[in-house]
């Protein structure tokens, strides 16, 4: 008889592109061993996965959690977002450090967020470094950062307070990539939306339905099309997060055929919304950028996460106050660009995905939790494993939810979701081996969440 400190009876296991019935032995908060259903073993705990779908925890790319902006603060704190994640099926995220002032210490920023979030998260997190400028410091703390496991970055190439401009953004790839971490970058021409919105403030329309149109699609597809070549000539992979739409995904997809490695991320509000939402109730809600975009967009994004051309799905959680996001409705240019939504990201992603996309379980599971591993080297996440960590969520896939039932990440911040529907929720999730959610309801949830370094990649 072997024993664990946990067995999971009775499930079938979805991971790796396959589903069979197995059993699940962890150990020590890993996957200790994948067992022929019924086979002898013991555990200390034993949970009941009949008709369950055993799959790796859900990763989400992309959060701002306890998010500084204008002086303040976005309202949720790492425990709500991590109750909201968990609830959700979501066992990791990787969140941002935000950029500092000119000639700050970045690798001391990297270790204060990683310390700050640490203190009271129950999900285990990693962190993209956002660069904001090519400045000496900057440029020379780098190697450093990446060894201590920040190994991807974000850069923006628009945005007046934190854009880097085309030299910059060439001179930090370069360094990232000689010493094995990953650029990435929120792609979307500067001068190209600058230009957008002066006709918007001449013709005098900038409500928040006019928002969509400060954006066009072409700002997206020429900063993508730019920073794939830059990649390509230095021999780097490169992230785009959040692409919106097919521009994008066009976009991406011709730098892949000129050979440039690019992972692309999208983001559940592309998916589950198009752009009818700006003439709908409260549309000071999905300002969000890079815009929601058409019906026909989200259609062909849906099919990219199924094909594997979409790499990633994230959130962008950033749970504004309520009141700060709708306090300017009048003029786009005062709404805080953002919302929350760690909390609909995989149980958006598995009803719509199978029920209304084609999708089978596996392909949800690349598309919330496996690719993002790979892609975002988190080792030991993502993969079901003898030796991996032992984060599992248990699917019920006849739970029928409303949107409105998906708990927030504070009761002060508001929801793109309320109105939507769907079928399969996350009944028991671990995480490292410890239910922290059963029967859909938190267990006891000390700050037990890890922060996760990562490795660089091996350079040439
Ligand atoms: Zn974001």
């Amino acid at each position: 008889m072997t024993w664990f400190d946990t067995v999971i009876r009775g499930g079938t296991v979805v991971a790796g592109g396959h589903s069979a019935p197995m059993d699940v032995g962890i150990r020590a908060g890993r996957v200790a061993a994948l067992l022929a259903p019924g086979a002898p073993a013991a555990g200390q705990h034993e949970l009941d996965a009949t008709g369950l779908i055993v799959t790796p925890g859900g990763i989400d790319t992309h959060t701002h959690i306890d998010w500084p902006y204008d002086g303040t603060r976005t309202v949720d704190g790492a425990l709500g977002a991590s109750r909201a994640a968990l609830l959700g099926g979501t066992t990791t995220v990787v969140d941002f450090v935000p950029p500092g002032e000119p000639g700050y210490d970045l690798r001391r920023a990297c270790h204060d967020r990683a310390d700050h979030l640490g203190s009271t998260i129950a999900i285990d997190f990693a962190l993209h470094p956002i660069l904001p400028d090519a400045s000496r410091p900057v440029l020379d703390a780098l190697p450093d950062v990446i060894a201590d496991g920040f190994t991807s970055f974000k850069m923006y190439t628009t945005y007046q307070d934190r854009r880097v401009d085309d030299g910059a953004a060439w001179q930090l790839m370069n360094v990232i990539a000689r010493h094995g971490g990953l650029p990435g970058f929120h792609a979307e021409n500067h001068e190209l939306l600058a230009a957008t919105l002066h006709e918007q403030e001449t013709l005098g329309r900038l409500g928040a339905s006019d928002y969509p149109a400060s954006r066009p699609a072409l700002a997206e597809a020429e900063a993508i099309g730019m920073v794939a070549l830059y990649a390509r000539r230095i021999g780097t992979p490169v992230y785009i997060f959040h692409i919106s739409g097919h521009e994008a995904l066009a976009a991406v997809e011709a730098a892949r055929r000129a050979g440039s490695d690019v992972f692309a991320e999208t983001c559940t509000h592309y998916l589950v919304h198009d752009d009818s939402v700006f003439t709908g109730p409260d549309p000071w809600r999905y300002v969000i950028s890079p815009p929601i975009r058409g019906d026909q967009d989200r259609l062909a994004l849906w099919a990219a996460v199924r094909s594997g051309a979409v790499t990633t799905v994230g959130s962008d959680h950033c749970a504004y106050a309520t009141t700060s996001k709708s306090a300017r409705t009048d003029d786009h240019r005062h709404v805080p660009a953002g919302a929350p939504g760690i909390e609909a990201r995989t149980p958006f992603l598995w009803s719509e995905g199978i029920h209304r996309h084609g999708f089978t379980p596996a392909e949800v599971v690349s598309a919330s939790s496996e690719r993002a591993a790979r892609a975002l080297q988190l080792d030991g996440k993502g993969r079901i494993a003898v030796g991996a960590d032992a984060d599992l969520v248990l699917w019920d896939p006849d739970a029928r939810w409303a949107g409105s039932d998906l708990r927030r990440s504070s009761p002060d911040t508001f929801s793109l979701y309320d109105d939507g529907k769907g079928q399969g929720r996350p009944r028991h999730v671990l995480l490292r081996g410890e239910q922290v959610v059963a029967d859909g309801e938190l267990t006891d949830l000390p700050a037990r969440g890890r922060f996760v370094a990562r490795h660089a990649r091996m350079t040439a």
